[in-house]
């Protein structure tokens, strides 16, 4: 969703997102109105947690006669709020935009373009894909995959991130995770349910179907934030058929 921000209104200290801030993507002609979109912005938060770095925005937002005068394609991404033209540093060092590139192609950019040696464009546009060298013009002419274009290896591309946050890490586990491990994780989060203590809501009910022996205990706990299976709803069922068979 791209959201509209007037930047008298709210100030340009204002925080978009943990990192970034209304003024970093304001078009740069002072125009008040900015136009940013979520997605991107929540794809810029990723991207600086995978590398654990710095993300500077040269051009986020920019107003119809902004782009014109700074040549930007006619129908830019930047006059929807969806583009952000940036400079990525770790460790206070500018990371190649070959290699930005290549990871943003991974991290899931809908657009990508490679400005110059030290900066890449990325957007999130709506429909469809772009990966180009800008350099040579603004159609997507880099046969679809950066790793190639620039024969890049993923190899490289994972060093820069050394450090890898938790986030990140969990995706690269999730690829590999095999059903074994899904199951063991399955039953750790079900066992922690049925440990969990059962709600205030419920209290009335709960007395009430435990002095009739409508439920039982299991394992030490009466497991009311666990699951119910077929078999236990089916019992459950037949023992309040029988308390009422037996009360006629
Ligand atoms: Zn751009």
């Amino acid at each position: 969703m791209v959201r509209s921000y007037s930047l008298k209104k709210f100030g340009g200290e204002h925080l978009l997102s943990p990192h970034f801030k209304l003024k970093e993507f304001a078009s740069k002609d002072g125009c008040d109105t900015v136009l940013v979109s979520d997605e991107l912005l929540t794809m810029l938060e990723r991207l600086r947690s995978y590398l654990n770095g710095t993300i500077t925005i040269n051009s986020g937002y920019r107003s119809v006669s902004h782009n014109k005068k700074v040549g930007g394609a006619a129908s830019s991404q930047h006059l929807f709020g969806t583009a952000a033209d940036i400079v990525v540093r770790k460790k206070g060092e500018i990371v190649p935009a070959k290699l930005i590139c290549c990871l943003c192609q991974t991290l899931g950019f809908k657009g990508i373009g490679y400005i110059s040696k030290n900066a890449v464009h990325v957007d999130m546009r709506r429909l469809g894909r772009y990966r180009g060298d800008e350099r040579r013009g603004y159609a997507g002419n880099v046969g679809g995959d950066f790793y190639r274009y620039f024969n890049v290896s993923e190899k490289q591309v994972r060093a820069l991130a050394a450090t890898l946050p938790a986030a990140a890490k969990s995706v690269n586990k999730e690829e590999e995770m095999t059903q074994q491990q899904f199951n063991a994780m399955a039953e750790r989060y079900f066992a922690a349910k049925n440990d969990e203590p059962a709600s205030g809501w419920s209290k009335e009910a709960r007395a009430w179907a435990e002095k009739a022996g409508i439920i039982n205990g299991m394992a030490n706990t009466m497991a009311y934030k666990g699951c119910c299976s077929r078999e236990m709803a089916v019992t459950l069922i037949y023992r309040l058929y029988r308390l009422l068979a037996k009360e006629q």
